[in-house]
């Protein structure tokens, strides 16, 4: 079994080579050379604009923090309730 360094290893920045819509919200345009997140999906890439590579990132960075915390989450408190992100 391989050794676990990263939890986040499957997801990065890249240039657009070329211009594509947003998966998370198809009226966001990602043009040709702009910036975007690229997150591994079974065997391909699923491509976010960076407003809503913001709203994930930011997210993750609150569940990344909650593990760090290693407490086991009852759901009593804090977030679950709904995600804060609209562009779904
Ligand atoms: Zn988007």
């Amino acid at each position: 079994m391989a050794r676990i360094k990263s939890l986040v290893i499957q997801v990065q920045i890249d240039a657009a080579g070329k211009a594509h819509n947003c998966q998370a919200n198809a009226r966001h345009r990602v043009e040709k050379g702009e910036f975007g997140l690229k997150v591994r999906n079974g065997r391909s890439w699923d491509h976010y604009c960076r407003a809503c590579a913001e709203i994930i990132i930011d997210r993750d960075i609150r569940k990344l923090t909650d593990l760090r915390g290693f407490e086991i989450s009852n759901a009593s408190h804090h977030h679950d309730a709904r995600p804060p992100d609209s562009a779904r």
